[in-house]
């Protein structure tokens, strides 16, 4: 099966494909995860990128593109399938995607932008592993450290309160528009109420496409 699942940040797009995975072999392919590997190095390039991250804004539609093309034009070496997760973000991204590729589901995570700040402003990442936390939802053990590891927990940089208004605003003027041109030009759209909580909205998705936990 192949899923595409677009909302805001903060909406539990990465959460969603976390346990859609665990539950069925998925490949959790994440654009941002993507472009965060690709700036390990220092580069001019990169660190170009690396700012454009920071400030919440997207990079080039030309860049993500290349990145999801070299993935995506040979999946026999993903036999259960994929989840896309911030892929499409932009017109032009989405026209490229729906006339290029076919998914079984594109699933639309609807939240206010309330909601998206409390849960973005409390989140804390364990940077080895990637485990993420959540000061009041799913606070670590030891405030600020990592329940495994003991190491210091992060905000991510983007994560910072300036940064998420500009990337919910980034969201609302790039990537709302591609709601309505996927809804027109697929008839595999479906919206999620995303304020619920994780299981909830995990069940919701099942029941949709036709299984169960
Ligand atoms: P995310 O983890 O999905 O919030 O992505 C982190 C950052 O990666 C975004 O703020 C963008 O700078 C970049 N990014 C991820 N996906 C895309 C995309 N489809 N188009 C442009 N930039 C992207």
């Amino acid at each position: 099966m192949k899923i595409v699942v677009i909302g805001p940040p903060g909406s539990g797009k990465g959460t969603l494909s976390k346990s859609l995975v665990k539950k069925f072999n998925f490949v959790h392919i994440s654009t941002g995860d993507m472009i965060r590997a690709h700036i390990t190095r220092a580069t001019p390039l990169d660190l170009e990128v690396k700012e454009i991250l920071e400030k919440g804004d997207l990079v080039s539609d030309e860049l993500i593109m290349e990145l999801v093309e070299a993935t995506l034009h040979d999946t026999s070496h993903i036999p259960n399938g994929y989840i896309l997760d911030g892929f499409p973000r932009t017109l032009p991204q989405a026209e490229w995607f729906v006339s290029h590729f076919e998914v079984d589901y594109y699933i639309i995570l609807d939240i206010s932008s309330k909601t998206v700040i409390e849960r973005i402003s409390g989140r804390r990442i364990h940077p080895s592993s990637g485990r993420i936390y959540h000061i009041k939802y799913t606070p670590p053990k030891v405030e600020e450290r990592d329940d495994e590891t003991g190491e210091a927990l992060i905000q991510r940089e983007d994560d910072l309160p300036d940064k998420v208004k500009n990337r919910l605003e980034v969201y609302k003027s790039l990537t709302t528009p591609i709601i309505s041109f996927i809804e027109s030009n697929s008839d595999k759209c479906i919206h999620i109420n995303a304020e619920q909580t994780e299981q909830a909205v995990v069940q919701n998705i099942l029941s949709i496409i036709g299984k169960t936990l």
